[in-house]
């Protein structure tokens, strides 16, 4: 059996934007994600963050940096009975300054490639998915995987909503991930 999931970009999505994240006190969750993942938990969607991280490629951050940077963000949602199921991390960049991440890869969003790898690992079904993010390669990402996306006005999220590109659209543009989680229950079925 399959269950659906809610895919989540993390920086401008679950938390505030800082370019590249390098301190863990620079970690701020917005106001409302503890309450919003809670109630995604709650409904039966699987959690599951989607990040491209190319400071690791570039050599600003490295995979250990990452894991207590979610184990912080772990921590916070586990205070408010919360929890992220997995976190799928794209660590390269065609021009990374370390030649192992040094490649045209196919899970730098907007490929689909971590969407796709969690269904399988996790037995989500994309169909019944949503992909949730502040930028127009998070809704490219979403639907290459098949699944519905939603883009929020927070993060970078204003500036990208008034420039649309052509060839990619919403299935919905919100406020924050709190608006979305209600526009997910109200139009997704489990
Ligand atoms: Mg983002
Ligand atoms: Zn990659």
């Amino acid at each position: 059996m399959t269950r659906p999931a809610v895919f989540l970009d993390r920086d401008g999505t679950l938390i505030e934007e800082r370019g590249y994240l390098s301190r863990l006190e620079d970690i701020e969750l917005f106001p409302w994600t503890v309450d919003a993942v809670r109630a995604l938990n709650d409904a039966g969607f699987a959690t599951v963050v989607i990040t491209n991280q190319a400071a690791i490629g570039r050599g600003i951050i490295d995979h250990a940096f990452l894991d207590q940077a979610h184990a912080a963000i772990d921590r916070t949602l586990a205070e408010g009975g919360a929890r992220i199921d997995a976190y799928y991390v794209c660590p390269h960049h065609p021009e990374a300054q370390l030649s192992e991440y040094r490649v045209v890869c196919d899970c730098r969003k907007p490929q689909p490639g971590m969407i796709l790898r969690a269904c399988a690992d996790l037995g989500l079904d994309p169909a019944r998915s949503v992909m949730v993010g502040d930028r127009w390669l998070d809704v490219a990402c979403g639907h290459a995987a098949g699944t519905r996306a939603v883009l929020l006005r927070t993060g970078h999220g204003s500036r990208e909503a008034k420039a649309p590109p052509g060839d990619v659209n919403a299935d919905a543009i919100l406020n924050n991930l709190m608006e979305a989680v209600a526009w997910i229950l109200r139009t997704c079925s489990r």
